[in-house]
């Protein structure tokens, strides 16, 4: 008993008045840092968090062919990981582009804050990070097309659930993992993850916290 009231203590002391009711209502919830060693397996999420300020280092433009977004930045290798699928779905007719990939922790608390006023803070919560929680922010992730959930039926997300894990992308927020992620099914949302992991996860059907749960360790550890 005594132990409980100790940690009801503590627990009112290092939580400020309005943070405490509002991570309860939107799910974040025991913050820890994200580890940035895992290098492009790394896990971001509502309960795991950047660095502040923290920016890739190897940041380069999207091929401008397969680009229609303002941000326009993924990791080196994200982005030849995307070129080539993007020129493979040509191929088979399907025109995919980058709509939205590495945005700043600065930017990501702009669409936060306005996703808030739009849709209140626990809606809003479900489609959009809080600055510093935003895959976005690894430029491992690109949102392709479209963000309006119609994009789920077309022939093109169709494409990337059957393809894109042989370039190394999982779909990141899929149907029915919502407690699992943290996220609203979002079948425009791709993380590079690289293509051996991208392969586990996608025949075994798993979210990428999932993967890091269990039996990935071994993968990961050669992975990095
Ligand atoms: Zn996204």
């Amino acid at each position: 008993m005594k132990t409980l009231f100790l940690c009801f203590l503590i627990q009112v002391f290092f939580s400020s008045a309005d943070t405490l009711p509002q991570n309860r209502r939107d799910g974040y919830v025991h913050i820890a840092e994200a580890d940035t060693s895992a290098g492009i397996l790394i896990l971001v999420n509502k309960n795991l968090k950047l660095p502040e300020g923290y920016r890739p280092h190897d940041l380069v433009p999207v091929e401008d062919k397969y680009n229609k977004g303002v941000m326009n930045l993924l990791r080196s290798l994200a982005a030849a990981a995307f070129s080539d699928m993007c020129r493979r779905a040509e191929a088979d007719s399907i025109v995919l582009w980058n709509r939205s990939a590495y945005r700043s922790d600065t930017i990501q608390a702009q669409l936060f804050e306005n996703a808030v006023i739009r849709r209140g803070l626990k809606n809003a919560s479900r489609y959009s990070a809080r600055p510093g929680h935003s895959e976005h922010q690894t430029g491992l992730t690109v949102d392709i097309n479209s963000v309006h959930p119609s994009f789920g039926n077309s022939p093109e997300a169709a494409w990337l659930r059957k393809h894109a894990h042989l370039y190394g992308f999982i779909e990141r927020y899929p149907k029915g993992k919502e407690k699992i992620t943290g996220y609203h099914y979002e079948p425009w949302h791709y993380r590079f993850v690289g293509i051996r992991a991208a392969k586990y996860i996608y025949e075994n059907n798993l979210t990428l916290e999932e993967y890091h749960g269990s039996i990935g360790k071994e993968i990961r550890d050669t992975a990095r």
